[in-house]
């Protein structure tokens, strides 16, 4: 098969217009196109009154060889990559080992799924409740202000994605298409088939709910087990060897081969390994607030007269300024038509991230509007990240009045840094609720600064987007794992054989998507080492 990309067609064509396009293209007659299929179909809204529809197609035709040598030089046409997923190995019946998956968020869920698809039968802990369990404690904080520690936003089966956009899309390079395998999965457990090939896939949180249930089903199908509230707590190592993992409650589960897969919020978790002598370091990641403004404005700002265009649905936006004190500000987990929600994994703390159901069609946009910052401004210790996320965090709890309510500003009075006392024509749709007042102590100052910087130039892009009554609401702390927990090629801990740092929280995914990927690349590793020791 041949793969074309780049066949760009305006937004309202005929469904014919796509086989003439191809012809034409190609230089081919209708006869030679045997079939074509859908890989990909993206919108180009760069000139808004002119967006054109950006399709990838596999096509079957007739003297194909020949067809490849006459366009040659043509960047767009390749042969059809294999796709397929094929496994690195499987698990002899009688393999003595069960290897120990800590985490069930999207790193967890995939490096147990393919282990267990590969016949490992692994045993897979999490903290938190099952899905449906953990959704009534985390609705218990946004409707009541009743926060649980261990079942949250952060805690709990799916991990941190489960309350969320779900957007399914990463900029990690992929050369063994990994990322196909884990929509595939997702397609098998419910979500819908186009993720398979819009350019921008998202599921909203309602479908990742069952979706999860979905793959629990299978990894128990295929003789895996997962265990809830089996809090990870200690880490037994031997000479340098993982031997085991030890729950809460005092049970040891035996194993030499550990995936930690424990999220960014894991901070107990961290401190642990930390003390146990895993090597660990501190780690760049971003500090700012929500945004929340009409998704009407940045509909129009994007798609002129084709807002509400079907094809298109709601409009997101990405967004980078470069401050004059030398930080760079970016817009961070973009929710279209979506929701601000209370994110905290720890008492008296407030954190703010964004949500959005499959339809996104709630009345504001949301997105992070956040400062990236290094270690430097973290100093001197491998965790220091961590306290310093605690402190801005219980400063914005003080600022929202001890009652898990987010202190709130509107952008016009925080550009003019004075403190907000009533809502304009935006309402936020954080809950419990909004503190209104003064935000410029929630931050350090050069991220008020740089963010003060931000707005005005963002509003040249988006206009509109510094308007007086857009809501900013904050903090936004956990956009990324402050640590690392390095691995080597092998996928292990440098100091620590057996264990395998995975996902977000030890520092090598940023999304749904590529540490569902670096689930996969894990239980590779894990399943050709314990092969190795048979
Ligand atoms: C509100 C929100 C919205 C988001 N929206 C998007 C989005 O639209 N698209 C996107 O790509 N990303 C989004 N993200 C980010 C995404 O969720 C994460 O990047 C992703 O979930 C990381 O996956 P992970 O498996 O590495 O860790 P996590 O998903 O954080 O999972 C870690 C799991 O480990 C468990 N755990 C922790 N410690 C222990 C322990 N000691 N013992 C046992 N279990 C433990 C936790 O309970 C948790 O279930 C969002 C995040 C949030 C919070």
């Amino acid at each position: 098969m041949l793969r074309i990309t780049e066949l760009k067609l305006p937004l309202d064509h005929p469904e014919n217009a796509i086989k003439t396009a191809i012809l034409s293209r190609l230089g081919i007659s209708s006869d030679q196109l045997i079939t074509y299929t859908l890989f990909r179909q993206g919108h180009d809204a760069r000139k808004r009154d002119a967006i054109s529809l950006v399709y990838t197609l596999d096509l079957e035709i007739k003297n194909e060889q020949a067809i490849l040598k006459r366009l040659e030089n043509d960047p767009h046409l390749s042969v059809t990559p294999d796709t397929t997923y094929h496994f690195v190995t499987r698990a002899p019946v009688d393999m003595p080992e069960r290897p120990v998956v800590i985490g069930t968020g999207p790193c967890g869920l995939f490096a147990g799924l393919i282990l267990a698809q590969m016949g490992f039968k692994p045993i897979i802990l999490e903290r938190g409740k099952e899905v449906r369990e953990r959704t009534k404690d985390t609705f218990g904080l946004w409707r009541k202000g009743i926060f649980n520690p261990e079942s949250n936003v952060q805690f709990g089966e799916g991990g941190a994605g489960t309350f969320s956009d779900g957007k399914l899309y990463t900029q990690i390079k992929d050369p063994h298409h990994y990322g196909r395998k884990v929509l595939t999965e997702f397609v098998k457990a419910g979500a819908p088939a186009e993720i398979l090939h819009v350019s921008k896939p998202h599921i909203g949180t309602f479908k990742l709910v069952s979706m999860v249930e979905q793959i629990r089903a299978a990894i128990e199908s295929l003789g895996g087990e997962i265990r809830f509230q089996s809090r990870a707590d200690q880490i037994d190592i031997a000479d340098g060897q993982v031997r085991g993992v030890i729950l809460a409650g005092g049970e040891t589960i035996s194993s030499n081969h550990v995936v930690l897969a424990v999220g960014h919020s894991a901070r107990d978790t961290f401190k642990m390994l930390y003390d146990r002598g895993v090597y660990i370091e501190a780690k760049p990641f971003s500090i700012g607030f929500r945004i929340e403004h009409p998704q009407s404005l940045i509909d129009k700002c994007r798609f002129g007269n084709h807002a509400g265009h079907p094809l298109l649905g709601a409009a997101d936006y990405k967004l980078v300024h470069h401050c004059r004190n030398g930080r760079s500000v970016y817009s961070f987990c973009m929710c279209p038509g979506g929701t601000v929600v209370a994110a905290t994994s720890e008492a008296g703390h407030v954190v703010t991230n964004g949500m959005s159901q499959y339809s996104r069609n709630e009345r504001n946009a949301n997105s992070g509007i956040v400062v990236g910052i290094t270690p430097d401004d973290y100093p001197g210790h491998p965790l220091a990240g961590i306290d310093f996320q605690r402190q801005l965090e219980a400063h914005a709890f003080k600022l929202g009045g001890e009652s898990y309510h987010a202190p709130g500003q509107l952008v016009g009075d925080f550009l003019s840094n004075r403190p907000s006392s009533a809502f304009g024509s935006v309402l936020p749709s954080y809950t419990p609720g909004v503190h209104l007042g003064d935000l410029s102590t929630a931050l350090p100052d050069y991220a008020i600064d740089a963010i003060r910087e931000a707005l005005p130039a963002f509003d040249k892009k988006i206009k509109g987007f510094a308007m007086n009554d857009a809501v900013l609401t904050g903090v936004e702390t956990r956009t990324s794992s402050p640590i690392r927990i390095k691995r080597n090629a092998q996928y292990q801990s440098i100091n620590t054989h057996g264990l395998y740092p995975a996902g977000e929280g030890a520092g090598y995914a940023g999304g749904i998507l590529s540490a569902a990927v670096d689930g996969i690349k894990i239980a590779e590793a894990v399943a050709l080492d314990m092969i190795s020791r048979f």
